[in-house]
């Protein structure tokens, strides 16, 4: 990985979900390109602190920190200890989440709670949390032409129905609006909001679609590009949406999904 240093200097990240998948390669590459990042995780506290280890190696700035993002307090107590450590923050990646796939009817209440606890309710909490502290700051021009910069982890699932993973959906097409109703509101205070709506990525998060050359090839069925794509393929838009590159982008969503929205059963004459 190369990448410049220069590009995110002086800025500080929180990354959630960040111990693995592609929240990992977003906090390393947030990293290389000169940002200090707080490493949130859920519960892989060993892997979260290998990621500090290895930034901190390469001369970059990083610590990990513990939290539930689908509960008040913890995302508060985030925050405020990563304004100790940081003193502020300027780039919010809001890319915690999980899925708990059932067939509609026997999907528990319990199952639909948790999905739209963690990958909506988490991203509201965080988004929150980090606007309050980019409109007490304001913008630094020496730092960046933006108050702050939030990113949503959404989904190509905003857009395509998905059976069997309707708490999924709901939950993706969710964070299309609140995104845009953030971003509406506070672009007149210089933060942008955005999201990024990956197709399939290879991480622990989908392995089953992918494991096999089997599941490879069906799942590439769906894909013109005819690649799975790889975490750092999200990193690299994570950054770009991060820097002062992309400063009249605001409240859109940038899918990375080599093309999977692109109606592939119509590839043929349909
Ligand atoms: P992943 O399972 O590796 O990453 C999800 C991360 O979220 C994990 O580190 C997990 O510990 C963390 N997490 C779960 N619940 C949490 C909670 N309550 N609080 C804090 N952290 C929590 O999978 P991934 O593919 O890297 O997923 C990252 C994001 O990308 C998710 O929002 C997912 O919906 C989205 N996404 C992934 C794909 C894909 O193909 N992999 C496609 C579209 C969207």
């Amino acid at each position: 990985m190369s990448y410049s240093p220069y590009l995110l200097k002086g800025q500080k990240a929180i990354v959630t979900g960040a111990s693995s998948g592609i929240g990992e390669a977003i906090a390393r590459y947030l990293a290389l390109s000169g940002a200090a990042v707080a490493i949130n995780y859920h519960s892989e506290a060993e892997e979260a602190e290998k990621i500090v280890d290895d930034i901190r190696a390469n001369n970059g700035e990083a610590f990990a920190i513990q939290a539930d993002v689908s509960k008040e307090d913890q995302v508060k107590a985030m925050f405020q200890q990563t304004l100790q450590n940081f003193g502020t923050i300027d780039i919010l990646v809001n890319n915690a989440g999980l899925q708990k796939d059932s067939p509609f009817v026997d999907m528990t209440l319990d199952q639909w709670n948790t999905v739209i606890g963690v990958n909506l309710t988490g991203q509201f909490l965080c988004a929150r949390e980090a606007a309050k502290e980019f409109l007490r700051r304001g913008v630094q021009p020496q730092i960046s032409s933006a108050a702050g910069k939030i990113i949503c982890m959404s989904s190509v699932h905003q857009v395509i129905p998905w059976a069997g993973h309707v708490n999924y959906a709901t939950s993706k097409g969710g964070i299309d609006m609140m995104m845009q109703s953030i971003a509406q509101e506070l672009a007149p205070h210089k933060i942008r909001v955005n999201s990024i709506a990956p197709g399939a990525i290879k991480t622990p998060i989908n392995k089953s679609a992918w494991d096999t050359p089997q599941d490879e090839a069906k799942l590439l069925q769906l894909i013109p590009a005819k690649r799975v794509g790889e975490v750092e393929d999200i990193a690299k838009a994570a950054v770009w949406l991060a820097s002062d590159d992309s400063d009249y982008v605001n409240g859109t969503t940038l899918f990375v999904d080599g093309g999977m929205t692109l109606y592939p059963g119509f590839t043929n004459n349909g």
